[in-house]
């Protein structure tokens, strides 16, 4: 088999005394549409963010053809959790913007994105600033910026979450249509049905590890169910550890109130070590 496009090799993430990774060993090739499921706090998007290069891990290595990732963010399209766009700037202005960092030419970007929010039915929004903008409308839009510059690889955090049911379908067959033009699809997603229908291999992150990997009727056949579903379930069944915002993060109402009530503040906070 050709050498891998993306390859984990020991990857780690922790932050402070949190290991949101650990020991990850995972090779992506191109021409794939790949689903990270799992539960909240599982480990997902701090894959995709290792995958994208923003942050690096604690240990292990990431490399995209052989170099590091940081070298080939031309290559790559990002949906992050949080689309990050600027309200002040218009759904086009956002785009074209990011296209411009990418040293694209403002007409060669206009064809790809027109072509975009047409399919996607946002070309009327895009001369509006983004402020005031439904989920739904950010989340096409961070999609169409993260398309405009033509990437090899995709990766999306939730891309159908907060879409309407026409959108949602409309993104399923835009990835496939990626896919069947050679490129790659790394996204995450807690729809199971979702991903079944359009996943070419399913990664399941569980507790910070892959618990299992493999095109859906691999894993209905290795836990011997009918549904991903209840694949899922069967293959996660040991407890799913808590969100360290849940233990370690208190907000500031609940600290306020902790402080009035006990006249103390919590032992240890969460060191970031990005
Ligand atoms: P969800 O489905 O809820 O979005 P996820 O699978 O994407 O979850 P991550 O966001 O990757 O999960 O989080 C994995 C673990 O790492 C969690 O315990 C989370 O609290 C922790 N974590 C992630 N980012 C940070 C950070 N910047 N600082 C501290 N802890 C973090």
């Amino acid at each position: 088999m050709a050498s891998p496009m993306l390859n984990l090799v020991g990857v780690a993430k922790h932050f402070g005394e949190i290991e949101a990774l650990s020991l990850v060993d995972l090779q992506i090739h191109s021409g794939q549409i790949i689903g990270l499921v799992g539960g909240n706090g599982a480990g997902k998007t701090t894959l995709l963010r290792l995958m994208a290069g923003v942050m690096e891990p604690t240990k292990g290595t990431i490399t995209f053809e052989n170099k590091p990732v940081s070298q080939m963010r031309k290559r790559l399209g990002v949906v992050p959790e949080s689309t990050g766009l600027y309200s002040r700037l218009t759904a086009w202005e956002n785009i074209r913007y990011h296209s411009r960092m990418y040293g694209v030419d403002d007409n060669d970007s206009w064809n790809r994105v027109s072509h975009f929010a047409k399919r996607l039915d946002i070309l009327d929004a895009l001369p509006r600033h983004t402020k005031g903008f439904s989920r739904g409308m950010r989340q096409k839009t961070a999609l169409i910026r993260a398309l405009a510059h033509g990437p090899d690889i995709l990766l999306l955090d939730e891309p159908t979450a907060g879409l309407d049911v026409t959108s949602a379908r409309t993104v399923r067959s835009l990835v496939q249509q990626l896919r069947d033009e050679g490129g790659t699809v790394i996204y995450s997603t807690h729809h199971l049905a979702e991903a079944h229908q359009v996943c070419d291999r399913i990664i399941i992150v569980h507790n910070g590890t892959i618990r299992a990997d493999g095109s859906p009727n691999e894993l209905l056949e290795l836990t011997d169910c009918e549904s991903l579903e209840e694949a899922y379930v069967s293959l996660t069944a040991d407890k799913a550890r808590a969100r360290a915002e849940d233990d370690a993060k208190e907000g500031k109402l609940s600290r306020w109130w902790r402080y009035f009530l006990t006249g103390s503040t919590p032992k240890s906070e969460v060191v970031e070590d990005e």
